[in-house]
């Protein structure tokens, strides 16, 4: 078993944690403000070579692993939350994009998500379709050399910065369940196309809304993977991601604690540092032993993913432990500050109400206990 990182991994993780404190950090509820990860910050971040690291190098990665993207959004995600999700975004989407759909066609899409240029959606919910997300009805009809969308997507994060999404629809009937789900990749200025923004307790640079499809033409090459593919074989790129998203928010406890584990020496009560109280440290303890272990656990999906081993039952381990995980020691950080944790004048709150959004989005832990049971079921029978 080796644990080491690459001396090209330490040198990207130096180059990302060093954007991440001195770019994202102190501008964290600035960026929150804004609420939008404009097109300037993205370039910028592109342009270190921390966006679509993987993807292969005719499409402007650099071929690199999924381990090394993990370290990326780890070390961002430690200064900003939301900006993180653009990475998150641009490899969930640019790795359908490079599995699944024809090269010639998907690669100026890649290139551009890689260069910063290019935000992509994913957009799979829909107001009668969450968890039983086989059961979406926006229809895509065929129509000569194009698909015709009729519909709606909604809860999509970055539903009205994105410049393109991968959208799941209809073509076959509903009887067919997931098998008559097909992808396509749709350009967001598509005539007939119209979003909104939800008024979301966090996650305010990221977004997130619905987005309406009244007789959208996607030309038939737009499609990704084969008709009644979507589902089966396109949606296994949330594998990746539910790694990706774990990292993200252990990122942000991890941070949280670590300030916290520095404020316990300095805060004086009973005229000792608090650090001297076990019933402040231990919970501390407890945490960054419970972190440690979650971290280790995604970093092992992603090297599964890496060797083309299994690895969905892990995956959904990730995503509904790390999310869950990291709003526990968000919170204890936050009470551990006293009324100082309160006050907006420290990040605690905002890391609070952005990280329970992953409990949530790409899946709740209900559904992520649903798949490791069926996993292991399966290997049972
Ligand atoms: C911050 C955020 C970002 C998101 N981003 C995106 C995005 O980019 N793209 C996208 O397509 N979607 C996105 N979503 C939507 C998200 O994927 C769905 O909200 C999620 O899958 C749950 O669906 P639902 O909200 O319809 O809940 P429902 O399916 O209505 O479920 C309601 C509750 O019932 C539980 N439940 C349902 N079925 C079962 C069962 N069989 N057993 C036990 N419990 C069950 C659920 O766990 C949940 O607690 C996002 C959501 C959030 C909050």
């Amino acid at each position: 078993m080796d644990f080491s990182l690459s001396e090209e991994q330490l040198a990207i993780r130096q180059q990302a944690e060093r954007f991440a404190r001195e770019r994202l950090l102190p501008n964290y509820r600035a960026q929150e403000a804004r609420a939008a990860v404009g097109v300037e910050l993205r370039r910028e971040m592109a342009g270190l070579g921390l966006v679509g690291v993987e993807f292969p190098e005719d499409c402007g990665g650099l071929g690199l692993d999924a381990v090394t993207t993990g370290i990326i959004i780890e070390a961002l995600a430690a200064g900003d939350f939301n900006v993180a999700y653009v990475v998150l975004l641009a490899s969930l989407n640019g790795q359908i994009l490079v599995d699944h759909m024809e090269r010639e066609v998907a690669q100026p899409w890649i290139r551009g998500i890689c260069s910063g240029d290019i935000l992509p959606a994913l957009a799979l919910t829909e107001p009668g379709a969450g968890s039983d997300a086989a059961n979406l009805t926006l229809s895509a009809a065929r129509s000569g050399e194009a698909y015709i969308l009729n519909g709606e997507k909604t809860s999509i994060s970055m539903a009205d910065q994105a410049d393109v999404a991968v959208v799941f629809a209809r073509t076959g009937s509903r009887e067919q369940r997931a098998r008559g789900i097909s992808a396509f990749l749709v350009p967001m200025d598509s005539p007939g196309i119209s979003r909104n923004r939800f008024d979301d307790m966090g996650q305010h640079a990221v977004g997130r809304g619905s987005i309406f499809f009244d007789a959208v033409e996607v030309p038939a090459r737009m499609m990704i993977g084969e008709p009644g593919a979507g589902f089966t074989s396109v949606m296994q790129g949330f594998d990746f991601s539910r790694a990706l998203i774990g990292l993200q928010c252990l990122a942000v406890a991890q941070q949280s604690l670590d300030e916290t584990w520095q404020y316990v020496n300095e805060r004086k009560a009973f005229s000792r540092p608090i650090a001297d109280f076990q019933g402040v440290t231990f919970p501390l303890a407890e945490l960054d032993t419970l972190i440690t272990a979650a971290r280790e656990l995604c970093y092992k999906t992603l090297w599964l993913k890496d060797q083309g081993l299994p690895h969905t039952a892990e995956a959904a381990m990730c995503k509904w432990w790390a999310p869950k995980l990291a709003c526990d020691a968000v919170h204890q950080c936050l009470l551990t500050h006293g009324h100082g944790g309160y006050s907006r004048a420290l990040p605690f709150e905002q890391r609070l109400r952005d990280v329970l959004g992953l409990q949530i989005g790409d899946g709740t832990a209900q559904i992520m206990k649903m798949i490791i049971s069926r996993q292991r079921t399966a290997r049972h029978r």
